[in-house]
């Protein structure tokens, strides 16, 4: 059991405290946004109130600050994520930005007809599309792992998709639609063993689990800040030193050159070469915050509660009638994803809305994944550290009233 203090945990989210439909909120749809806490809300506030300015080129007081602050966050973050060095953190927009950045510089660089992509059946579209989209550029081909009925991959599966054509691993940590944790650190060690490079999408990972890329050894490791309490519009790009300066730049403008002329352009060292532009620096100076909060809070004392959490739906939603859950493998995060065997999952959700649960249907961005279990979509409740075993328990007798009624 765990030790945390819930009541104030859920007082450091403001938005906890309030009525839907006339319920108190019960807000499960952490796999989508987290919410935020204070400390990152007031940072943006103190920003733009203390010292905004643009960072890097400024000599003036409010640019120095702008920038020590903007630089902290990536110090973080190299924390956070363990990175050998700090230039290896590169800011972005989030997950999406960070894997059309490695499938544009690193991928349109390297890749040529023939090679092959390596992905997995539970990717969200946004670890798919991008590589669509390269192998229609250069005739690379991409493959995908299957998946398994409870929701897992196997390495043996792994292992035999691997060719001397392989070029590139993507694997997401944590699945969106099911949990489930995958074994990303083995699939790096057998896509080394091809010289392949490894790209894990850590979307749902840097919230629920305790990321180090260095004990991973991938190579690329994207994330998104507002899945991991921060705001949205910020997101990073972990890559290997020796990848990134390899890479061509992602976009050309301000900040990513070292000289322009007409005749020839020079670009900037890692992590500028990738930071084109003026950054969302209002939004990732408060990242910082979301890291820190995590880590005050520690990243195993989190992973303990959510697995709690995770097993407790488990238990109570197993009563109701007819439900069936999708994502039942051994390691897995805190998202629960099931569908009713009388109502249709649109239905499920505006009817717990009403009861001021939220809660996401659908596909999730993982519509091969739905085509594979055959389903449109499912529900989908998704845990995090300022949930509590009674809206757990609330959902459940909410699901069994709603079958009772509708079913
Ligand atoms: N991958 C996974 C596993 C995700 O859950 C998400 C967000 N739902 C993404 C990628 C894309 O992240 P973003 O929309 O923040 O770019």
């Amino acid at each position: 059991e765990t030790t945390f203090d819930i009541n104030k945990i859920r007082a450091d989210f403001p938005v906890l405290d309030q009525k839907v439909n006339g319920k108190q909120l019960v807000y499960f749809d952490n796999a989508a946004t987290t919410q935020k806490p204070k400390a990152v809300i007031e940072a943006i506030k103190t920003y733009y109130e203390g010292y905004n300015a643009n960072i890097h080129r400024g000599l003036h007081t409010l640019a120095e600050k702008a920038t020590t602050a903007f630089e902290e966050t990536r110090k973080t973050f190299q924390q956070f994520v363990n990175a050998n060095e700090v230039e290896e953190i590169i800011f972005t927009k989030g997950t999406t930005d960070s894997i059309n950045l490695v499938a544009h510089a690193y991928g349109r660089k390297f890749f040529k007809s023939g090679d092959e992509i390596l992905i997995s059946g539970m990717e969200h579209h946004s670890n798919i599309v991008p590589w669509q989209l390269l192998c229609e550029a250069t005739g690379a081909q991409l493959k995908v792992i299957p998946v398994k009925e409870d929701g897992s991959i196997s390495l043996a599966d792994v292992e035999d998709l691997i060719t001397d054509k392989t070029k590139l691993v993507s694997v997401v940590y944590a699945s969106n639609s099911l949990g489930t944790i995958n074994p990303v650190k083995e699939i790096a060690a057998l896509a080394h063993k091809a010289d392949a490079v490894m790209m894990v999408d850590g979307a749902q990972a840097a919230s629920h689990c305790n990321v180090d890329v260095q004990d991973l050894d991938c190579d690329f490791f994207a994330t998104s800040g507002h899945k991991m309490y921060g705001p949205t519009g910020t997101g990073i790009l972990y890559g290997k030193r020796a990848l990134l300066e390899a890479m061509t730049p992602y976009q050309g403008g301000g900040e990513m050159i070292k000289n322009v002329s007409f005749e020839e352009t020079t670009y900037n060292d890692i992590p500028y070469k990738f930071e084109a532009g003026t950054p969302n620096i209002a939004d990732i100076v408060a990242l910082k915050e979301a890291a820190d909060y995590i880590s005050a809070l520690g990243k195993d004392n989190i992973m303990v509660y959510e697995q709690e959490l995770t097993k407790h739906a488990h238990q109570v939603m197993a009563e109701v009638p007819g439900i069936k859950f999708y994502g039942t493998a051994e390691e897995k995060v805190s998202v629960v994803s099931f569908t009713l065997e009388t109502v249709h999952p649109y239905d499920v959700g505006m009817m717990l809305d009403a009861k001021g649960i939220a809660v996401r249907t659908g596909h999730h961005c993982t519509q091969p994944l739905m085509d594979h279990f055959g389903i449109e979509g499912t529900i989908r409740a998704s845990f995090s550290v300022y949930n509590t075993k009674e809206e757990i328990t609330q959902l459940a007798e909410g699901l069994k009233d709603i079958v009772s009624k509708f079913g």
